[in-house]
């Protein structure tokens, strides 16, 4: 019997093909549509003008530096009060931290470092020299640091305006932002699940002033718990929009909500199709995104590695051997800490793809780049 293809997939193809951005209505159609097949295969050949045959990995340190946090996110399952959690409470010092990054070696290509709004700790004079002393020991690294809530909480501390505590960023070495805190930006459902964080409008201006003054960064939507499929799409047309105003967002990274251990937990867990589609529809909507990530850690390996079929190009990290993800493994991910970078290369290479390393921003290495021995050595002896 011959497979009919949904129509309103067929039409939104034409538009796909002829480069015109989607509408939410076209959004929404392909979250409705029950033609799995289809979808992915349009979003694979959009994929596919884009980054060709490549799927892209980064060797990275993934740190959490403190859960202390007082913003009451509803769908966190991380943050700790110092006063009534003491228990729970861990702060790094800035030498733990840099002594962490280095417990298994130097060579990677990026540290990804995010925590929560710490008074103690989300300041400047914590920051600023720690970035120095990661860019001298490690020139060949990223520092791939903060969410936009955290620059901005650093912002109103330091009574900066944003452009200034960019600049002060950037030239201590920052080269990347990661893309959390985006969450959903429709105010009425952000007011319920976020209230105390940085609004959707600061989280766009800080994203395209680090833009303006040459800092990348990425993108997220946290997805699978109050918010409708409209806000899903306004959150993806809105990234669209500020990314032609202010061009710099490298990855969008669509994050599933994860109930365990948090205020949310009555939404549980989202299903693997909703994740396929999600994907999908984040490729096709933000056309002018150069990568869509499939984050091992959120979606798990065995959906992200399906992923590649239906729109993404990115895996995400390594992690290294030590490190531990905590924001994910509070709220119940069953993911693992770490995926060797052969891992990587196999499930990649097993989807049909050209495995690819890369750092924050997307230069690309062979797979087997070291860094040089002079470094190594400075780094042992430091
Ligand atoms: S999500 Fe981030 S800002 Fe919100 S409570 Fe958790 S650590 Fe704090």
């Amino acid at each position: 019997m011959a497979y009919d293809m949904d129509p309103a997939l067929a039409e939104i193809e034409r538009k796909v093909e002829a480069g015109v951005s989607l509408s939410l209505e076209d959004g929404l159609a392909l979250y409705r549509t029950h033609d799995i097949h289809n979808l992915g295969r349009i979003a694979r050949a959009q994929k596919e003008r884009k980054s060709g045959k490549n799927v892209y990995y980064v060797l990275n340190r993934y740190i959490n530096s403190t859960n202390v946090c007082y913003a009451n996110c509803k769908f966190c399952s991380f943050a700790a009060d110092e006063f009534k959690q003491p228990e729970r409470v861990f702060r790094m010092t800035a030498d733990q931290v840099f002594a962490k990054a280095l417990e298994t070696g130097s060579n990677f290509n990026q540290i990804h470092i995010v925590g929560g709004h710490d008074p103690r700790q989300l300041s400047l004079d914590y920051w600023l020299p720690l970035m120095r002393r990661f860019k001298e020991a490690l020139p060949h690294v990223q520092l791939s640091f903060f969410t936009a809530a955290e620059i901005e909480y650093m912002a109103k501390r330091h009574r900066m305006s944003i452009p200034e505590i960019v600049k002060t960023l950037k030239e201590a070495g920052l080269d990347n932002v990661n893309g959390g805190a985006a969450e959903i930006f429709a105010e009425e459902t952000r007011k319920k699940i976020c209230a105390n964080k940085v609004s959707s409008e600061n989280w766009i201006a800080i994203h395209e002033e680090l833009h303006r003054q040459g800092v990348a960064s990425n993108a997220t939507m946290l997805y699978g718990h109050i918010e409708s499929l409209e806000d899903r799409l306004d959150h993806m047309i809105r990234l669209r929009e500020s990314q032609r105003r202010s061009p710099g967002f490298n990855a969008f990274i669509p994050l599933a909500y994860h109930p365990d251990g948090n205020e949310l937990s009555h939404c549980g867990w989202t299903s693997g199709l909703d994740d396929l589609k999600t994907f999908a529809i984040a490729r096709l909507m933000l056309d002018n995104f150069d990568h869509i990530k499939a984050y091992w850690m959120i979606q798990g390996l065995k959906i992200c590695q399906v992923a590649l079929q239906f729109g993404a190009d990115d895996m995400d990290g390594t992690h290294g051997s030590t490190d531990e993800e905590m924001i994910y493994h509070a709220a119940g991910t069953q993911s693992g800490q770490y995926v060797d970078d052969r891992e990587f290369r196999r499930l990649i290479e097993d989807a049909g793809y050209v495995a690819v390393r890369r750092n924050s921003t997307y230069d690309t290495f062979p797979y087997d780049w070291a860094p040089p021995v002079s470094e190594k050595e400075a780094v042992s002896v430091s």
